[in-house]
């Protein structure tokens, strides 16, 4: 036992120094007792009875916004009057809770969130192994392509619906991965937007022609109506941060106001990078809620809607800008009248909302380097595989045996030892190269990697990503502060808690408004939207109820 506090002490010192969440929960199981501190988790009502029927909302609206950090609540708090300042100030707001593994991605994040399970259980692990599905074109726009099929076991509506087969959800958002992701392999209804024709959109996995409604909505031409139109901060002064940042946008159009093209074809191409993006998302959600009658029967439906903009933004002008800071403010006011509409059309009583953030982002190195004197840097890792894909090729050997992805480098030993290599000695090889590069800050042998995720944040949050079939066989961690590839101004995907820290915030009648700073993370969402749907997961999660923000009855 004195042991085990030991390793926890070091695990916190050195979760300090890397600016990572303590673990909690991962000791408190192993060490056989929860440990004394606040931060543990709630202990789980032995005899608590699923709520009765007459207490379970009929529906349940999930709100995702996209590299959503938890801490812009409080930047930007004295300026939130909509949506955001409404479920902040009446929610149960978790404001430490994470997306708690280590490729803070969009498509692995959107999997976590209404699954409960980290990307090791649900295999959706990087972005481009994410949705792309040739074998399921996207209807009027057969180029593109995208359904759920790496995704595995269920989500919250499947759970909900092996209770009561008539609950139904609808799932939208501007990028198809976050609005297929929260609902996982359900065949629900799913859209998402086509930049090349300004339309909403499924794929074949899911139907075959789109329905009245969305032709209906699609025939409005909303994203159309937004050609030609400027875009200037809401708010005439209350901007702390300097407009003009030649580091953002890679040194083009950085200062307001920034304008859609005159051409329709070209600004429907350009309005995900635009506020108005969230509020045609939210527009086609009210539409689809309307159209499909959802929330109105006594079985619990599912709305989730993911927005995607405040992404866009963070990644062309990054967390520091101006531009940042206007987004957020113009989401609040678009998700209050969204809330407004919601609120006049369904019953307040029968409602519940939860809002997460399926990852975070990293303070703009240019920018937190001037401010701090920190070194920062961008690296790029993916020049070294470069000479072993070269010498496998040269050998006639498959270079995918050896490949490497978002800080991963998989290994298909058989492949490379009937081709006579020796994978160790590949993967050692590999490792000295990669640590020579300024800004790598470790490469770990996968495993390390499951030896040390007890007591050391970074190990845990790669554990929590890597499924034991992928053939990992070492992963590599840059510094804190410095980013990985891309030319993006703002770049997320480490396992930093800058990355990782998002809001996990619940609404409505069964939850105990107020601030908790508990470790928590998102894979608790699913668990605690199925407790108060009276819902039982059909499977092993990997997140637990968070019981101290439901009400006891
Ligand atoms: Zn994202």
């Amino acid at each position: 036992m004195r042991r085990f506090f030991r390793a926890t002490i070091r695990a916190t010192i050195r979760a300090t120094i890397l600016g990572l969440a303590p673990l909690v929960l991962a000791c408190a199981s192993t060490a056989g007792g929860a440990p004394e501190s606040s931060t543990a988790a709630a202990a789980a009502p032995a005899s608590r009875a699923l709520p009765p029927a007459e207490s379970v909302p009929t529906l349940v609206v999930f709100i995702t916004i996209d590299q959503m950090r938890a801490d812009y609540f409080d930047r930007f708090a004295s300026q939130l009057t909509g949506g955001l300042a409404r479920l902040d100030r009446g929610g149960a707001f978790f404001t430490n809770a994470f997306q708690d593994h280590a490729i803070t991605e969009t498509a692995p994040g959107h999997a976590t969130t209404l699954s409960g399970r980290f990307p090791r259980h649900t295999g959706i692990v990087i972005n481009s192994a994410g949705v792309q599905d040739p074998q399921s074109p996207v209807i009027g726009a057969p180029s593109l392509n995208a359904s759920p099929f790496r995704f595995r076991g269920g989500t919250l509506i499947d759970w909900i619906r092996i209770k009561d087969p008539r609950s139904r959800a609808l799932s939208v958002s501007r990028k198809d991965r976050a609005a297929i992701l929260p609902v996982g392999r359900a065949h629900q209804n799913v859209y998402w937007y086509d930049p090349t024709s300004g339309r909403f959109s499924t794929s074949t996995y899911y139907a075959d022609t789109l329905p009245e409604w969305v032709r209906a909505f699609n025939a409005r031409r909303i994203p159309q109506s937004y050609t030609g139109k400027s875009w200037s901060t809401l708010l005439a002064s209350g901007y702390p941060e300097p407009d003009s940042q030649p580091v953002e946008n890679q040194g083009k159009d950085f200062t307001f106001p920034h304008v859609l093209p005159a051409d329709t074809a070209e600004a429907v191409r350009s309005l995900p990078d635009f506020p108005w993006m969230d509020e045609v998302t939210l527009q086609m959600a009210l539409t689809g809620l309307r159209a499909l009658d959802l929330g109105r029967g006594s079985q619990t439906d599912l709305l989730a809607v993911s927005l995607s903009t405040t992404d866009a933004v963070g990644h062309r002008y990054g967390t520091d800008s101006r531009e940042l800071h206007d987004q957020v403010l113009r989401l609040d006011r678009s998700l209050g009248a969204f809330l407004d509409t919601l609120y006049s059309i369904r019953d307040s009583a029968k409602i519940v909302i939860a809002l997460t953030g399926d990852h975070g982002v990293a303070p703009t190195p240019e920018v937190y380097a001037a401010r701090t004197g920190i070194t920062t840097r961008r690296v790029r890792t993916s020049n070294v595989i470069k000479p072993f894909t070269e010498a496998l090729t040269a050998r006639g050997v498959d270079p995918s045996a050896f490949r490497y992805a978002e800080g991963m480098l998989i290994v298909e030993r058989e492949v490379l030892e009937r081709a006579g290599f020796d994978p160790d000695s590949l993967v050692d090889a590999f490792a000295r190269e990669v640590k020579k590069i300024p800004g790598v800050l470790r490469a770990d042998r996968y495993p390390a990697i499951v030896r040390d995720s007890l007591a050391d944040p970074i190990a845990r949050r790669w554990y929590h990503q890597i499924p034991d079939d992928l053939p990992v066989a070492l992963v590599v961690t840059l510094d804190k502060y410095s980013v990985g590839s891309g030319n993006a101004t703002g770049i997320h995907g480490s396992p930093y808690d800058y990355d990782a820290n998002v809001p996990v915030l619940f609404y409505g009648p069964p939850f105990i408004p107020g601030r908790y700073t508990r470790f928590a993370r998102v894979a608790d969402l699913a668990p605690t939207l199925a407790w108060v749907t009276a819902t039982r997961p059909t499977e092993k999660l990997d997140g637990d109820v968070l019981w101290e923000a439901i009400r006891a009855r």
